[in-house]
């Protein structure tokens, strides 16, 4: 039997296999696409931010010169509202109502909050009761940004406030990389749509849906989604298809272990692709080749393997494309003791107590997908570590 490969040495294979992936293309989006997206290059902004000297408040406009002997009385000779326009230069020794985002008059160099002020006996005339200097709430042009000033940098993962401040530069559109284009395939002639009546010997395809949104979550984009029986040209007419669908990259679950009807393995192995077994638990056989050009990785089919493997072995390259953080990781104290088998690094699903202690949550099954759904964490105990006391040390990986 061929030795089991060290975690880490798959996880460095994998990573090297997808290296090809990281130099990605642009495109254009509009802005309204855009949340998630990378910045392809820097984003300048065509206007200044504020684009127009204006109100900081609800006030009066005046000039400074006029309210610097405050308490004063001046005439309110007009009103400016945040709507377009552009208002009349203020004469020497007037104010103008004036609104918050509205244009500063030409001529005015002050504007005196509401708050600032009480109504005259005199109509149509304002009370100033404290001078406020040149530039007091007076928002100038450019103040947030010069026009041709970079609005966002390259490489920012647009979140709503890169998205407003582009929206505030009047851009529509963003140039964005474009996300690394992957093709999700199912193996097993067991395997139904989910939804489908059951018949006998079937069950619902769960990994085509683990690992469609597990891709999203990693920030690239599905381009082709299959589910085949285990016939082995079916599986080549579905990599077909991934590859007239423009995938740069399969995933494929099940077919890939040491029974028959092991499709992944059929397809992979005369085109020189790899199949064999990783030291850890749950996720045992692996799989790694190309196809037509495209990288391919193949998991186990138990669910929580699927999903294991692709969150230690393709998540983390996916994540560093799409600029996202690498998965937390916690060194949490045990609850409770535990036992694991020797060679293999066991991922155990468990969760944080009330205590922020680990608890190990169901069996070390790798078809227990509902106790995985339980989660929110792996307790990862090393190949050379077969017992573990209560309040022992571990690292965990936050799910
Ligand atoms: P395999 O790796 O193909 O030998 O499959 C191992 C186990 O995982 C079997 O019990 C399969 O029925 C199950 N399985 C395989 N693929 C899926 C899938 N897409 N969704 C749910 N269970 C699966
Ligand atoms: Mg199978």
């Amino acid at each position: 039997m061929a030795a089991r490969i060290p975690v880490d040495e798959h996880a460095a294979f994998v990573r090297s296999l997808l290296t090809g992936l990281g130099a990605r293309p642009s495109e254009r989006v509009a802005l309204a696409d855009a949340l998630g997206r990378i910045t392809a290059s820097p984003v300048e902004s065509p206007i200044a931010l504020p684009p127009f000297r204006n109100s900081h408040m609800d006030g009066f406009a005046v000039r400074s010169g006029d309210v610097t002997d405050a308490p004063v009385s001046l005439p309110v000779v007009g009103e400016v509202a945040a709507a377009p326009g552009v208002p009349a230069p203020l004469e020497p020794g007037t104010a103008v109502r004036i609104m918050t985002g509205a244009p500063v008059p030409d001529g005015a160099d002050a504007v005196v909050p509401v708050e600032d002020t009480e109504p005259d006996v005199v109509a149509d005339r304002i009370r100033v009761l404290r001078p406020r200097a040149a530039g007091e709430y007076v928002r100038e042009a450019g103040s947030d940004l010069a026009a041709g000033d970079d609005v966002l940098p390259a490489g920012v993962r647009l979140a709503s406030r890169h998205l407003a401040a582009a929206a505030a530069s009047g851009l529509t559109e963003l140039l964005v990389r474009e996300r690394v284009r992957v093709a999700v395939v199912s193996t097993g002639s067991e395997l139904v749509s989910p939804g489908t009546t059951l018949g006998p010997g079937e069950i619902p395809d769960a990994n085509g849906v683990a690992l469609v949104a597990a891709v999203r979550a990693a920030g690239a984009l599905v381009v082709h989604e299959g589910r085949v029986r285990d016939d082995v040209e079916r599986l080549r007419a579905e990599f077909d298809a991934a590859h007239d669908a423009g995938a740069e990259l399969v995933l494929t679950s099940g077919g890939v272990s040491k029974g028959a009807y092991e499709v992944v393995r059929e397809l992979l192995e005369p085109l020189g692709g790899w199949v064999g077994s990783v030291a850890m638990q749950p996720g045992g056989p692996q799989a790694t080749g190309a196809y037509r050009g495209m990288p391919v990785i193949g998991f186990p089919g138990n669910p929580v393997s699927a999903q294991l493997s692709f969150e230690l072995f393709v998540a983390p390259t996916l994540r560093a494309i799409a600029a996202l953080p690498p998965a937390a990781s916690e060194r949490l104290e045990l609850a409770e003791p535990l036992t694991s088998v020797p060679g293999r690094r066991q991922y155990l699903r468990g969760r944080r107590d009330d205590d922020g202690r680990a608890v190990v949550v169901g069996g070390p099954g790798s078809h227990l997908v509902a106790a995985l759904a339980a989660s929110d964490l792996l307790i990862v105990v090393p190949e050379d570590v077969t017992t573990l006391d209560a309040g022992a040390v571990v690292d965990t990986v936050v799910l």
